[in-house]
């Protein structure tokens, strides 16, 4: 099933607008994932493949921040897909006000860009997007044990809720 219909049934227990939002917006550009139940490696609570725009879980209840994490995966690699897009393929002067700014608002914020440093020996760090999921999937659950002092989640999911507005206002 995909990843509005999945909801549908997981709302019930958990809201989070970040989860809701990351998926209203999936589904306005029409990549909502697939979500599919099957096992994975141990310790392996979730994963998106950007491949097939799939979601895997190995139950059909997973925790809420996991939930939020992998659909920022999901939300995150099409954002940067537009990105590339709007700044690629029109040329300044034909952009619009709203994909202007979304564009200028990408690239300050964009992971691979990001300042902090990064550290092989700490998944939060090794890849600079996982900032974001851990940021957003940390931030839906008040207290949950991250890999990062809390402000620093707080700021990653801030800086992705902007940009997921400003990103909405070029799909206007
Ligand atoms: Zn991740």
């Amino acid at each position: 099933m995909d990843l509005i219909d999945f909801l549908k049934s997981y709302a019930g227990r958990f809201y989070n607008n970040d989860v809701n939002e990351n998926a209203a917006t999936l589904q306005k550009i029409e990549a909502a994932p697939q979500v599919q139940i099957k096992n994975l490696e141990p310790n392996v609570l979730g994963q998106y493949k950007g491949s097939t725009n799939t979601l895997n879980f190995p139950t059909n209840n997973p925790k809420p921040n996991t939930l939020a994490h992998e659909t920022t995966h999901a939300l995150d690699d099409q954002m940067r897909d537009f990105y590339l897009m709007y700044a690629s393929i029109f040329p300044r002067e034909q952009q619009t006000l709203e994909q202007k700014n979304y564009i200028d608002a990408y690239k300050k914020l964009r992971p691979e860009d990001t300042k902090l440093p990064l550290d092989k020996e700490d998944v939060y760090r090794t890849n600079a997007s996982e900032l974001r999921a851990f940021g957003v999937g940390n931030n839906a659950v008040p207290y949950n044990t991250g890999y990062a002092l809390p402000h620093v989640d707080a700021t990653m999911a801030q800086e992705f809720a902007i940009l997921r507005a400003l990103f909405n206002k070029t799909l206007k």
